[in-house]
């Protein structure tokens, strides 16, 4: 599994990635953590990207690009990798491409997560990280619990997440990171995922994207069929809004955490688990070959 996640700051990449890096055994490579790591152990280079990064603007490429450059050198990543918040302009797709061709581990996918600018909004607004694991929560579902339910560490609002900078993070992606968009998709790497709705079912439609064979565009035929009820339900429930806090939010909350913590699925073997998810998205971007037809014709 070698993709990249593309999708707005808040649209949900590092929470999917984690969970997709304690399934699948590859590492989530975030541009975003190697940086606050740089700030919080204060090297040179944390220094010089702190400021940056509090004002919600992107950090030069050269410094990002080292970074990037020596964590896929290490040798975890050299069954996989998801990449996260990288690339973030034109030129770091570039500089990718050259560095992946250079190690000879080209891209499988890039999955874009589409989430509504509202709720942006409200998630980077709301969003409060633990100190020490790094697990992601909200305010909304967190009920007044100040603490991670997890490991009791204190849990704090990333500089980058107040208000007045969210906005300039926000115009930052539409104006260099969206193009990328057109740039993977010209590629055919591109699978467009939506990002809202429970975690679980993105996550699934996160691994069934990730893990679909590319079709080569030409043997792909669209057929226009009449919506079923059972069609119908599939796309409501995919667009299906966040559910709201329930009383039970802590219990939810602790169990979560519990489950991304988890290194491997204790229901089935990742292996087994990728051949079924292989078979959902093998269903999901079913294409019709037409196998008798194909064989008169020779
Ligand atoms: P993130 O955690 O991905 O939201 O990133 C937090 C901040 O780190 C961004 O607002 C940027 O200032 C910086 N950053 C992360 N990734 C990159 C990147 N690929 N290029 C430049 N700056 C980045």
């Amino acid at each position: 599994m070698r993709i990249v996640l593309l999708g707005a700051p808040g649209s949900g990449k590092g929470t999917q990635a984690q969970r997709l890096q304690a399934k699948y055994g590859v590492p989530q490579i975030s541009s975003g953590d190697l940086l606050r790591d740089a700030v919080a152990r204060g090297t040179e280079l944390g220094l010089k990207a702190k400021a940056v990064m509090d004002a919600g603007q992107l950090v030069s490429d050269d410094i990002v690009l080292g970074l990037i450059r020596d964590r896929l050198n290490r040798s975890d990543a050299a069954g996989g990798f998801i990449l996260d918040g990288f690339p973030r302009n034109s030129d770091q797709a570039n500089a990718l491409n050259a560095l992946l061709n250079e190690i000879g581990q080209p891209l499988d996918a890039v999955l874009l997560l589409e989430v509504r600018r509202t709720t942006l909004l409200e998630r980077l607004a709301g969003r409060r990280v633990c100190q020490k694991c790094g697990t992601v929560y909200n305010v909304h579902s967190l009920n007044g619990v100040t603490t991670c339910p997890r490991d009791g560490t204190e849990l704090y609002q990333r500089p980058d997440d107040k208000e007045e900078v969210i906005a300039k993070r926000l115009e930052v992606y539409e104006k260099q990171t969206q193009p990328l968009i057109e740039h993977y998709s010209k590629l055919g790497l591109l699978r467009a995922i939506a990002g809202e709705g429970e975690l679980e079912q993105v996550f699934e439609r996160m691994e069934a994207a990730a893990l679909a064979k590319p079709v080569p565009a030409a043997a792909v035929k669209v057929t226009a069929r009449r919506a079923t009820k059972k069609s119908m339900k599939r796309a409501k429930s995919a667009t299906a809004a966040p559910k709201k806090a329930s009383s039970v939010a802590k219990k939810s909350l602790k169990r979560q955490a519990a489950k991304v913590g988890r290194k491997k699925s204790t229901s089935k073997s990742p292996q087994a688990s990728a051949k079924s998810t292989r078979k959902t998205a093998r269903r999901a971007v079913k294409v019709p070959v037409r196998k008798k037809a194909a064989r008169r014709k020779k």
